[in-house]
């Protein structure tokens, strides 16, 4: 492809991520790899929606800066890192989306099983551990998942997508934010309804149909809808599921229990629904305590612990009663 239709493209998707919301003032960067040594990226300390195509500059795959008249984006390294890991990937695009970056501060888990574009397209999406911005550490926490996704929330940061074009690592993030938000609506009505067992089976099986892989179809301890491809990562980087509570499907079995513990709990054996989870609290389990199986998240104050309930009517009390007195 042309040099320069590479960079009206990326000027392209730098205005619709600003225009989104997903990259404020000079936030986010993007690139594209022209040739074996040759990476194409957006300059530092510039806003994406207002590039012209000779802002941008080209590095080589050690970082260093062969041609623009501006600086290279200051997070180079996370970009080359994932084009090394992955040498089939052009393109790579990290902004700070607010939906998707929320999870990323709340460490919640980002469930499946509730849109089937979502469970189809994208399928379980980490939460990389917390690095400051820049550094090689910070390119080296995506690491752990770079070779079971196309798409990676950053704590406290942002997010990184990649793909064979710049306008398909784009639309990952467009995907995920929307999904986000959509997810974080629906609890505030209240009320999060997850496909059954046989629903989420049949888009996994569309999927690999379609021959598009999902670690989630190779797993035969994964349960569907429970982000649990990258379960083993959640005690490093302390996420789990507080605001959504998934239902855990295992591929192939009948159930297992809803609010599975991940450890100490008998595969197999149902939950009716009402039981508090046996090992809350515990190590590995996915449920804060106070909160029983099988329980549809309800919004509000779901989730709150007994403690956290009384602590909150304190406070109430004590605000309504200085509003008396005033
Ligand atoms: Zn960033």
């Amino acid at each position: 492809m042309q040099l320069q239709t590479i960079k009206d493209e990326i000027c392209d998707i730098g205005r619709r991520l600003y225009n989104k919301g997903f990259a404020a003032a000079n936030d986010g960067n993007i690139s594209y790899r022209v040739d074996e040594n040759r990476v194409v990226c957006t300059p530092t300390q510039i806003c994406k929606g207002f590039m012209k195509p000779e802002d941008l500059c080209i590095v080589d795959m050690r970082g260093d800066q062969l041609a623009g008249h501006r600086k290279k984006t200051s997070e180079i390294m996370l970009h080359l890192t994932i084009m090394k890991e992955r040498p089939e990937v052009k393109s790579v695009v990290h902004c700070h989306p607010p939906h998707a970056t929320a999870f990323g501060i709340a460490r919640e888990a980002i469930p499946q099983c509730v849109l089937p574009e979502v469970d189809l397209f994208m399928g379980d999406v980490p939460i990389a551990k917390y690095a400051a911005p820049g550094s090689q550490k910070f390119a080296d926490t995506i690491l752990p998942f770079i070779h079971k996704t196309d798409i990676i929330v950053q704590a406290n940061h942002g997010t990184v997508s990649l793909g064979p074009t710049v306008e398909r690592a784009y639309w990952l993030t467009e995907l995920l934010d929307a999904y986000c938000r959509i997810l974080l609506i629906a609890r505030d009505l209240g009320r999060v309804e997850y496909f059954n067992k046989d629903e989420a089976e049949e888009l996994l099986d569309l999927k690999s149909q379609w021959g598009v892989k999902d670690p989630r179809s190779e797993m035969t301890d994964c349960k569907l809808c429970a982000n649990d491809v990258f379960r083993e990562t959640w005690k490093e980087t302390g996420v789990g599921h507080r605001a959504f509570s998934p239902p855990h499907f295992r591929r192939g079995e009948e159930c297992v229990p809803n609010g599975l513990c991940s450890r100490g709990t008998a595969p197999g054996s149902c939950c009716a629904g009402t039981e508090p989870c046996p090992n809350t609290g515990k190590d590995g389990c996915s449920r804060p305590p106070g909160m029983t199986n099988g329980a549809v998240n309800t919004g509000g104050n779901a989730g709150v612990s007994p403690e956290q309930e009384a602590l909150i009517q304190a406070i109430t009390s004590r605000i309504l009663a200085a509003l008396n007195r005033s």
